[in-house]
């Protein structure tokens, strides 16, 4: 085995020396191989980041497991970086000036392109740099498609939200998914109801409504479930308490429930506006609209709520959206009085809560979907509060193992006319579609 690895070093120092000769660019790969001698195991350096990455662990699809692989890198101008990287002597490798700064890696090569390309995989990372250490702005599920510029083995350079961004080249195809409603197998239209089997189930007190799912039924459906839980509308809810955190830790931030309580209320009753409509009245007309406006454009919708009353819970809800939806998102407004503007609760750069299931796992998903949303009705001309994000543990929050955003509209003095509404609902869609790369 360590015969023909060192041949294929060999074959792979060799053709890396005549790309470098042959062509001044090609040079700085090479330069790269040099740079990332120093991982672990003869691994790149590349792979300490990789174990960072929150998709190793949770089996999340990430490019991580291209750069724990080295070995499969062959052919190519980087398929050069893997036979130095993986020769631990490093003997063949030039000494170069590239040492001296060991952790900035080379740009990759990118070779031109101007094409649509489709995510084959899951929570797929977008990231800000060619790297994985760089900053995940986004995850996209199968079926997404993005522009792609330039391309090298292992990144491609797409545009994503109109800024350059990055993602792993093994997990884009330029051909279109067969058909993307294959990828969830079907669950029916109609009732869902909540699976005492479902985990974190157990943490529900109240359960005994259901969401409808609704599928879109044009030549456009896209097969992506999104959930819109209208805020509020579960009479009893407030005289009921559940676990803040299915791991029983208390709160880490304080909002309608202070910060060290272990327990909050199932659903509370909601504020009511200044001109005296209760708050889970106006959080099912924008649910609705937003409801059509989704169906409409192939979106399959999963409504907690269609009425005043529906008896699920916050945790409920929340479970319901993991095992039925692509997305979940919450529908608010905020108990303050000066019309601040629209805001989703981020979640909380806190160590001990990042670091709890199933928030470790998610958090960079909710937060990359609540940037989407933000960016979505700042186009539609909503107005935005400060930076449009608001650290914030909730209930929802701490059990989602989707994307999953509570976003407040505005406040108590804000307009909810049927033309806000509207227009509301115009940039949350506009918010999913640039999530989910549409
Ligand atoms: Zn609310």
């Amino acid at each position: 085995m360590m015969f023909t690895r060192r041949n294929k070093e060999i074959f792979l120092v060799l053709a890396s020396l005549l790309l470098a000769t042959g062509c001044q660019s090609r040079y700085q790969p090479i330069e790269t191989s040099a740079a990332q001698l120093s991982g672990p195991l003869g691994l790149p350096a590349e792979s300490e980041n990789a174990v960072r990455d929150g998709g190793v662990q949770t089996g999340n699809t990430d490019e991580a497991s291209l750069a724990l692989r080295p070995q499969e890198n062959t052919g190519g101008p980087l398929g050069s970086l893997s036979a130095a990287e993986s020769d631990p002597a490093g003997g063949e490798a030039e000494p170069s000036p590239a040492e001296t700064e060991p952790t900035t890696p080379a740009a990759p090569e990118f070779s031109a392109a101007d094409e649509t390309v489709y995510v084959t995989g899951d929570a797929v990372n977008v990231r800000a740099s060619w790297s994985t250490s760089g900053d995940v702005v986004a995850t996209l599920n199968k079926g997404a498609s993005v522009k792609r510029t330039g391309f090298s083995e292992e990144w491609s350079r797409v545009i994503y939200q109109e800024k350059e961004r990055y993602i792993a080249s093994r997990y884009l195809s330029a051909e279109a998914p067969e058909t993307q409603a294959a990828v969830r197998p079907a669950a029916a239209e109609g009732e869902v109801r909540l699976d005492p089997n479902w985990k974190y189930a157990e943490f529900s007190k109240i359960n005994s409504g259901a969401a409808m799912l609704y599928k879109a039924d044009g030549a456009n459906r896209k097969g992506i479930t999104v959930c819109v839980n209208a805020g509020h509308g579960t009479k009893g809810g407030s005289s009921v308490k559940t676990l803040c955190h299915p791991d029983g830790t208390p709160k880490v931030t304080g909002g309608s429930t202070a910060a060290g309580a272990t327990t909050a209320t199932a659903v509370s009753a909601g504020m009511t506006f200044a001109d005296g409509t209760a708050e889970p009245k106006v959080t099912l007309a924008l649910a609705l609209k937003l409801k059509a406006k989704l169906l409409a454009a192939g979106y399959d919708v999963l409504m907690i709520r269609e009425s005043d009353d529906v008896q699920l819970d916050n945790i409920a809800r929340t479970v319901i959206a993991n095992n039925a939806a692509d997305c979940h998102i919450a529908l608010h407004w905020d108990s303050t009085t000066n019309n601040k503007g629209a805001f989703y609760m981020s979640v909380p750069g806190n160590s001990s809560y990042r670091g709890m299931e199933p928030v470790k796992s998610h958090w960079q998903q909710h937060n990359a979907l609540g940037e989407s949303l933000i960016g979505g009705l700042k186009k539609a001309g909503v107005k935005i509060f400060s930076g449009g994000a608001m650290e914030m543990d909730l209930t929802q929050t701490s059990y989602s193992t989707v994307p999953s955003v509570d976003i407040e509209l505005g406040d108590k003095a804000s307009d909810h006319s049927d033309g806000t509404l509207e227009t509301l609902a115009d940039g949350l869609l506009a918010g999913i579609n640039a999530y989910f790369g549409q």
